[in-house]
């Protein structure tokens, strides 16, 4: 039985002009780690759920990607982390949004999923839920970082909401054509790991097939820079950001969420392969080259189907992604 896991760190206006060889190392060392965490799990017969959460866990846990330490600021410069989790045996899924305090929202996703009688919460509900789960908490110190914080300003400034990929060309891109001071079109800004403004990016997700055959998804975000107090993205709803079926495949998300939402992206592809017989690959270009781009959703996803197959479509500058499976495949890639 081939097994393997896919993961990603968000997707959007990522150029390789913007990017430094030891900032591009961060990186690439960063999403490496999370693969081999979930990977190392699968090898050792473990399932395709603990696999998930361990590597989205791992990118929660590192500053450079928007979601746990690393999730960006809302409109009233505040954090609200949305994240959800699916186990394709049984159909059962958690999520949480509107979360503050908590420092692994995937592992609060899966409680909500394992321990409560729902399959959404939100908000203080979700944080009194957590109380009671005794997961991890966090304070406002902890997801305090001076980039981001940098980032929201920039955002506020323009009046604009952003994808975390985004902010830094957009502002750049509108700032130097206002000339802006020293021409940079950028003021200071550089985060406690020493990155200059422009070159942390996203939203972070994970795919893996089990020796079981078993699929599972998870996504969790700080949703987009600058976001109205309040709104929630596609990552933690199921059927748009996540979703896992052992009948079809797994999916995670990671783009404009209003967008995701809108083309309940997730689920479409599992449907395109159950009613419509699509291979994964015929069904993600189906939706992300075409469907989303005919809307105006830019972003992409990472999909692994029931027999191992993996894809990583995004219809945008660069991904933050990597694979590894059975059968011997393995990579990390950030570009097009
Ligand atoms: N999809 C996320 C949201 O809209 C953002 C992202 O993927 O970067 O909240």
């Amino acid at each position: 039985m081939n097994y393997g896991i896919a993961i990603h760190g968000g997707a959007g206006t990522i150029l390789r002009s913007s990017m430094t060889p030891e900032k591009e190392k961060l990186y690439t060392e960063a999403l490496k780690k999370a693969m081999e965490t979930g990977y190392a799990i699968l090898e050792k017969g473990g399932a395709a759920l603990d696999a998930v959460e361990a590597a989205v866990r791992s990118l929660e846990d590192c500053p450079l990607f928007n979601a746990g330490k690393g999730a960006v600021f809302n409109h009233k410069g505040g954090h609200e982390m949305d994240a959800s989790i699916m186990w394709g045996k049984d159909l059962t899924a958690g999520a949480v949004s509107l979360i503050k305090h908590v420092k692994n929202p995937v592992s609060l996703a899966r409680a909500v999923m394992e321990k409560s009688e729902n399959v959404f919460l939100c908000g203080e509900g979700a944080e009194e839920f957590a109380k009671e789960m005794k997961v991890e908490f966090a304070g406002e110190e902890y997801f305090h970082d001076a980039f981001r914080f940098e980032q929201w300003k920039k955002a506020q400034e323009q009046e604009g909401v952003y994808l975390d990929h985004n902010i830094e060309s957009d502002v750049r891109g509108r700032m130097s054509e206002e000339n802006t001071k020293d021409g940079s079109g950028i003021g200071p800004g550089t985060s406690d790991i020493g990155l200059s403004i422009d070159k942390k990016f996203g939203t972070v997700g994970a795919v893996a097939l089990d020796k079981d055959g078993n699929l599972a998804a998870a996504t969790s975000t700080g949703g987009m820079t600058n976001k109205k107090f309040g709104r929630v993205g596609d990552s933690p709803i199921i059927g748009a950001g996540t979703y896992a079926n052992n009948h079809t495949c797994a999916i995670s998300c990671t783009g404009h969420g209003e967008l995701f939402i809108r083309s309940v992206v997730a689920y479409d592809i599992s449907a395109l392969m159950e009613y419509k017989n699509l291979s994964l690959r015929e069904a993600c270009e189906e939706v992300v080259m075409k469907k989303l781009v005919k809307i105006g959703g830019e972003g992409g996803l990472i999909a692994i189907d029931k027999h191992g197959n993996i894809e990583l479509p995004f219809n945008s500058e660069g991904m933050y992604r990597a694979m590894k499976s059975s059968s011997g495949v393995e990579k990390v890639e950030i570009y097009k």
